[in-house]
């Protein structure tokens, strides 16, 4: 899906292969994180929708940020702490059998 951010200065157009190609990089740390134990830290924002979603030009911008940056990890699903950032990550070793 195309889409578009805007506000406070900020213009990008994002293409669909701009998204799978984020994607793929995200594997590739995803794959690195899991292989030293690492958290994989990300923020998560919540913006309100419309609905039904227009056909193009969805906005992200401060007028429907709602809530966010959330931190926490990927892989565990905990949130941040310098405490739990100086330990190695958990996170699916009690899903599934350890995979390196
Ligand atoms: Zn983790």
């Amino acid at each position: 899906m195309d889409m578009e951010i805007t506000g406070q200065g900020i213009r990008q157009r994002q293409t669909a292969a701009d998204t799978a190609a984020r994607e793929e990089r995200f594997m590739e740390e995803l794959r690195l994180a899991r292989l030293g134990d690492d958290h994989l830290w990300i923020a998560v924002f919540g913006y309100r929708v419309p609905m039904p979603m227009p056909a193009e030009d969805v906005m992200f911008d401060i007028e429907n940020l709602r809530t966010g940056p959330i931190v926490g990890c990927y892989i565990c699903e905990q949130p941040y702490s310098d405490r739990r950032a100086n330990r190695a990550c958990q996170g699916e070793r009690w899903r599934h059998p350890i995979r390196k």
